[in-house]
């Protein structure tokens, strides 16, 4: 993830400036992959006929451990059992050969 080299602010997605200092410096670091469900939404119409299958399906907004908010989608959970303030933990579902993108499933913390 793109953090402000002046700063330390992780930010999602990159941009060439840091919103909190203006700085145009930058490095890249590695997260994590933790986060927490900060929002979600189950969706039932489908959009687009690649998601007809899959309704209803969910889209969750997570916030990572690092600050940064991610939308994706939570597997291995039944739409039924998100909540908010969920842990998740990142995993990377792969769409075909050549692409695999980031998603949530449930992060069993220990207490
Ligand atoms: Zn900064």
């Amino acid at each position: 993830m793109q953090r402000c080299a002046a700063c330390g602010l992780h930010r999602y997605f990159p941009r060439p400036r840091c919103s909190k200092c203006q700085s145009a410096l930058f490095d890249w670091a590695l997260c994590a992959g933790t986060g927490s469900v900060y929002s979600f939404t189950i969706c039932y119409p489908p959009v687009l006929p690649a998601f007809a299958a899959k309704v209803p399906y969910n889209v969750v907004v997570v916030e990572l451990d690092e600050g940064p908010f991610i939308v994706s989608n939570l597997v291995d959970c039944e739409n039924g059992e998100i909540t908010v303030g969920m842990p998740v933990e990142v995993c990377f579902v792969e769409i075909d050969e050549a692409l695999a993108v980031p998603q949530f499933r449930p992060l069993a913390r220990l207490a």
